[in-house]
């Protein structure tokens, strides 16, 4: 099986002496933008990155690493896995907007949560209008759904089940540049036995991707698994590992 190396929030932290050294107390200094970095604090009322953001974020930027994201509940991992993807798609030097194609997938338990990172997507992509964000969840609005995927989405936030008939009925849903899979809440997910769901949309990601790393410099060239949980009991990890290639463990102690 692949690999699982453990690091805590100390050891990230730590600086290889030859690397330049990262001030990880401000957003700017974990590598984001000046601009969004302003957006976050000015606008959005965040003083500084938590624990988990302060150990995910720089790494998420400069690697095309799989990672499993170990931190409790409300220690902040929605910024944490969705401020490296913004960055990335920001800076990549052609201009990303809503025509240049679907990069990122966020896979949540419920409609509840993903309704709330979706406008957790909003409200960061008002500092940069071309990236555009959308959500598909379980009830009754399929074709206002598949109206908005037709126009166009860079990130797209979804239930497992309404993903997964997305993708054999809207036939404008293109998953082939999709760079970065997310499964928030991977202990719910396992829980409430998601997992065939989530095999058949992964292995459905990985038959259609045509990832042309020429046209898209900067972006990953291969597609980028995250798992983020609360708890990591054996089963999450053994199901997490039948996606994510090589992937490593960054584990969060409680506290900030
Ligand atoms: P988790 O997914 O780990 O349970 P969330 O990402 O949902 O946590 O964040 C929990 C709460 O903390 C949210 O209300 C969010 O707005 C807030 N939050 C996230 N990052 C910060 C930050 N850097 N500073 C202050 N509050 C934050
Ligand atoms: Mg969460």
């Amino acid at each position: 099986g692949p690999t699982l190396e453990e690091t805590t929030a100390e050891s990230v932290s730590h600086q290889p002496s030859n690397a330049p050294l990262k001030d990880d107390s401000t957003f700017e200094g974990l590598g984001l933008t000046e601009k969004l970095s302003q957006h976050l604090t000015s606008s959005m009322k965040y003083v500084a990155p938590t624990k988990v953001q302060r150990a995910v974020i720089s790494k998420m930027i400069d690697s095309q690493q799989d990672y499993f994201v170990k931190a409790q509940t409300g220690s902040g991992k929605t910024l944490a896995f969705v401020l490296p993807i913004i960055h990335r798609l920001m800076t990549e030097p052609d201009l990303i907007t809503r025509l240049s194609g679907l990069f990122a997938v966020i896979l949540t338990p419920t409609r509840e949560l993903a309704v709330q990172i979706h406008a957790v997507l909003e409200s960061i992509l008002r500092c940069h209008h071309h990236i555009v964000p959308g959500v598909v969840v379980g009830g009754e609005k399929k074709k206002s759904e598949k109206a908005r995927i037709r126009k166009g989405v860079n990130i797209l936030v979804a239930t497992p089940g309404r993903l997964a008939d997305h993708l054999e009925n809207t036939t404008s849903l293109d998953v082939s540049q999709v760079r970065w899979l997310v499964l928030d809440e991977g202990d719910r997910l396992v829980e409430l036995g998601f997992q065939e769901t989530i095999t058949k949309i992964t292995d459905h990601l990985s038959q259609h991707s045509r990832i042309n790393s020429n046209k898209w410099i900067e972006l990953p060239p291969r597609r980028v698994n995250i798992l983020c949980s609360a708890t990591m009991p054996d089963d999450v990890k053994q199901f997490g590992s039948t996606i994510l290639e090589k992937p490593e463990m960054i584990s969060i102690d409680r506290g900030s």
